[in-house]
């Protein structure tokens, strides 16, 4: 409801403060004096529609933030006061005096030096929900694409975990009734009851890693110092676990008679994971590559169980590559054009995927384009902090 609410509740206050704005602007320079006292009288009266509208979109996305104090989330934390204090303490006082002086027919000095610095704040807090709309456009970048899907908030349990590389755990969490997904989406998590704060929130996004058919719902992480992962590392089995979702698009392409091309660094494996699993079991024809980059064996989630997966599915190849592993045995270095070259050889019009930490998947990116893949086929998911 919040994720609702909330740019809903930003558009109506924008759209409210605009037209006081431009109201305001065009009668008093174009319209009558009748004109600017109907728009003066009316715009009190609009303060019911923009500070419940601005009330309610500071109080949905302090809740969304669900404890994450910095970034953008940060930033338009910190504008809200700006916004609610320029309309308290200077929008309001001046548009009653303005209404009052405009209905005793007193447009003098005072009206129009008033009414000015009336027009600044309006315009300064106009710019302010632009930046707040803008940067709510960036947060949700990765889930644009599904945005008028449904996605539901569910609260589920841990059910257990285990290392699966290297500082990696593998999380399972009961599947929620109800809940479907595609291989490849991803979900947003909250641990609900998370005992530290450091100012970067309860709520993470992570790819469901499998496939839509498994019991489990598994998601699987790095773990590093932030209070999240600690809290997650340190979950008894049986706590509560907020997820939501499904969102995301990258997901398998219909045309069975396209192989699909996979680009994993490190833990940028999860989507992928999912959709290897989902297209044996649903026997999808496609043909699957996959070029999985990790610092050394160690390091790389789920290696043996996609090494048996390539040795059971003539239809799937793994490519794993080594950073800095002298005792692997197979490829060294990060993924190349090469590389891709000499494994994949000649298929015909492959769609490639990225997954992993937004460095890499910018340094594929390039090396696609350069490549001459066309854009359309090149489906990115950056692994990046929100
Ligand atoms: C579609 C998608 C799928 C993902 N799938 C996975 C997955 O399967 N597995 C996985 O491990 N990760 C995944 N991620 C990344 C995941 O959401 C986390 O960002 C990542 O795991 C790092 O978490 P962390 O707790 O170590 O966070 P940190 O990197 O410590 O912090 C991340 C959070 O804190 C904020 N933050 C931290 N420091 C700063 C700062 N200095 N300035 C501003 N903001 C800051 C970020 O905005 C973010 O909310 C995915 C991300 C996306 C977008």
């Amino acid at each position: 409801m919040l994720k609702i609410i909330h740019p809903v509740a930003g558009l109506i206050a924008l759209l409210t403060i605009t037209t006081f704005w431009l109201s305001t602007a065009l009668s008093e320079l174009f319209g009558s004096e009748a004109a600017a006292v109907a728009v003066k009288t009316a715009i009190p009266w609009g303060f019911f529609i923009l500070f419940p509208a601005i009330a309610a979109t500071g109080g949905s996305g302090f809740a969304w933030s669900k404890g994450q104090r910095r970034g953008l989330i940060g930033t338009k934390l910190k504008r809200m006061p700006f916004i609610a204090a320029n309309g308290l303490l200077v929008l309001i006082p001046s548009a009653l005096f303005l209404a009052s002086k405009a209905r005793a027919a007193e447009f003098d000095t005072t009206f129009y030096v008033v009414q000015a610095f009336e027009l600044i704040a309006g315009a300064i807090n106009i710019m302010l929900f632009g930046l707040q709309m803008r940067d709510g456009m960036k947060l949700t970048k990765w889930r644009r694409a599904s945005f008028l899907k449904r996605g539901i908030a569910y609260t589920t349990s841990l059910i257990g975990k285990e290392e699966v590389a290297h500082g990696t755990v593998r999380i399972h969490l009961e599947k929620p009734k109800g809940f479907t997904f595609k291989a490849g989406q991803a979900v947003y998590v909250t641990l609900p009851a998370l005992k530290e704060e450091d100012g970067k929130g309860r709520m993470r996004t992570f790819s469901v890693a499998s496939a839509p058919d498994d019991a489990d719902l598994v998601i699987a992480t790095r773990l590093t110092d932030s209070a999240l992962k600690r809290g997650l590392e340190s979950l008894p089995v049986g706590s509560a676990v907020e997820i939501e979702g499904p969102y995301g698009d990258l997901t398998l392409h219909d045309d069975v008679t396209r192989p699909a091309v996979f680009l994993a660094g490190g833990i940028g494996i999860t989507p992928f994971r999912s959709m290897i699993r989902d297209a044996a079991t649903q026997s999808r024809a496609h043909g699957l590559y996959l070029f999985y980059s990790n610092r050394s064996a160690q390091d790389a989630a789920f290696l043996c169980e996609l090494e048996q997966a390539a040795r059971e599915n003539p239809g799937f190849k793994l490519v794993a590559t080594m950073t800095d592993d002298a005792n692997w045995q197979g490829e060294h270095g990060h993924i190349t054009r090469e590389m891709i070259e000499r494994h994949i050889g000649h298929i015909a019009s492959p769609v490639f995927y990225l997954a992993g930490p937004p460095a890499m998947v910018a340094t594929m990116a390039i090396l696609l384009n350069d490549a001459g893949i066309k854009p359309e086929d090149i489906h990115a998911e950056e692994f990046a902090g929100y």
